[in-house]
């Protein structure tokens, strides 16, 4: 489930879980719980509801499209052909049993400034119409449906969400947490992604801020410093890349974008035998880089080795022959 709360929404949700924390205290042990348990009873109700409203989204729901079936395998359901996006005016909740409204309300589901965007409920997602379900959204709402996957039911599934929200919170609970775990990654990807096209471009302003937000979900991923770095070489901002390729170092010292984009910043500062150090740990790496070879190849030229500069240009010749590859790569990417 994903929620926007108002302030309204959130005293709901706080007045809910102290009148849920007194309902299981005062009702016994929930795993105990009889007849008499107001949970027990609202979560026995709600199950055999949410079943009913499995099977009509399973009805009248569009199956998930290529991309997305994609984002489910890498979420983890077993079965993504089974999922159903169904779109709604509001996500449903059983509000025409007085019983079940008081309780929902209770616990924050339902009721003024608690707005429910989308919601599992087994292999269906309901959407509220007019709610954007971008690609975190949907990878959240997918955690659910996996999560509901790997319990043995929808009714155990609920028997283990509705507890965690009455003691942790929405956001601190359990599995919302895994879920906007989510959110986060496929967020982090989008930028990522986002920021390797503009760099392929040279479009490095742009490539620059994309990386930066992907590192500000992610701080300890090395390739989005790596690239960042690269963008900024690029750009003949010397001190700034190599503030992003010192912290690549820290996390990996064989970062190829790394030690090619020391290597080209060497080589547009003339320091050729540095440049030749870097170029000769990114071959050990890839001994088939053609960029590599060709800019140590340039660089051996500078210092006088013809010979050495001969042996690399013609085996970077050589592998593009074999290959066909392109060789215009101005920086390595990932
Ligand atoms: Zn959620």
């Amino acid at each position: 489930m994903m929620k926007f709360l108002s302030a309204a929404g959130l005293r709901a949700v706080a007045a809910g879980a102290l009148t849920g924390a007194a309902l299981m205290t005062g009702g016994g042990a929930f795993a105990s719980a009889e007849q008499a348990d107001p949970l027990a009873d609202f979560l026995t109700k709600y199950v055999a509801w949410a079943e009913t409203i499995e099977a009509e989204g399973q009805e009248r729901g569009t199956p998930l499209t290529a991309d997305q079936l994609e984002l489910a395998e890498a979420v983890g359901i077993r079965h993504p052909e089974k999922v159903r996006l169904v779109y709604a005016d509001a996500v449903p909740f059983p509000v025409e049993d007085p019983e079940m409204r008081a309780v929902g309300e209770s616990m924050g589901f339902i009721g003024p400034g608690v707005i429910n965007n989308a919601q599992a409920f087994g292999y269906t997602i309901w959407i509220r119409n007019g709610f954007t379900m971008d690609r975190p959204a949907l990878a959240h709402e997918l955690v659910h449906v996996m999560q509901i996957e790997r319990s043995a039911s929808f009714g155990a599934y609920a028997r283990e969400y509705v507890p965690q929200l009455l003691e942790h919170g929405h956001s601190n609970m359990p599995l919302e947490v895994e879920a906007y775990e989510a959110n986060r990654k496929f967020n982090f990807s989008r930028y990522f992604r986002r920021g390797l096209l503009h760099l392929e471009s040279m479009r490095l302003d742009e490539a620059i801020a994309d990386f930066t937000r992907a590192h500000e979900l992610d701080p300890d991923d090395e390739w989005t410093l790596a690239n960042r770095g690269g963008a900024y070489a690029a750009m003949n901002e010397r001190d700034l890349a190599e503030k992003d390729f010192a912290a690549v170092e820290k996390l990996d010292a064989d970062n190829p974008i790394m030690l090619g984009g020391r290597a080209f910043l060497h080589m547009q500062a003339e320091e050729f035998p540095q440049a030749v150090t870097m170029l000769d740990r990114l071959l050990e790496i890839d001994p088939q880089d053609y960029w590599a070879l060709r800019a140590r190849s340039d660089a051996y030229l500078e210092l006088g080795e013809e010979e050495k500069s001969s042996a690399d240009n013609d085996l970077a010749y050589k592998l593009e022959e074999q290959d066909g590859s392109d060789v215009g790569q101005v920086l390595p990417s990932r």
